[in-house]
């Protein structure tokens, strides 16, 4: 692990790695993502439903219409897709290589 900030279970503080949607302690959903960070995506247009991290050295942040495939370092779509890195700073939730279903989050418990 290289991250300095270990992600930790939300209900029991377990010890959660990255790639790892459930709490394997308790079966808590993991939330990788600040309310802040919650609050923008919520306010992105509706047709955005995906937002992905590029494995380039950078790690350019994008939104996706529809679900990213990784190839070659960089997530492509069939859809349409827009540069997000005003915001590239924050989401650090959101590793390189990873991407996150906008509408999980706005299924989620706070509003
Ligand atoms: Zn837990």
């Amino acid at each position: 692990m290289n991250s300095t900030e270990q992600l930790l279970c939300g209900n029991c503080d377990n010890p959660i790695e990255e790639h790892f949607n459930y709490c394997p302690n308790c079966g808590e959903k993991i939330n990788r993502l600040t309310n802040e960070e919650s609050i923008i995506l919520k306010n992105l247009p509706k047709q955005f439903k995906y937002i992905a991290r590029h494995n380039n050295l950078k790690g350019d942040l994008y939104i996706f219409t529809t679900k990213p495939y990784m190839w070659e370092d960089f997530f492509r779509s069939n859809g349409h897709q827009m540069p997000f890195n005003q915001f590239r700073h924050i989401f650090k939730g959101i590793k390189k290589g990873d991407y996150l279903d906008i509408r999980e989050v706005e299924n989620g418990k706070e509003m």
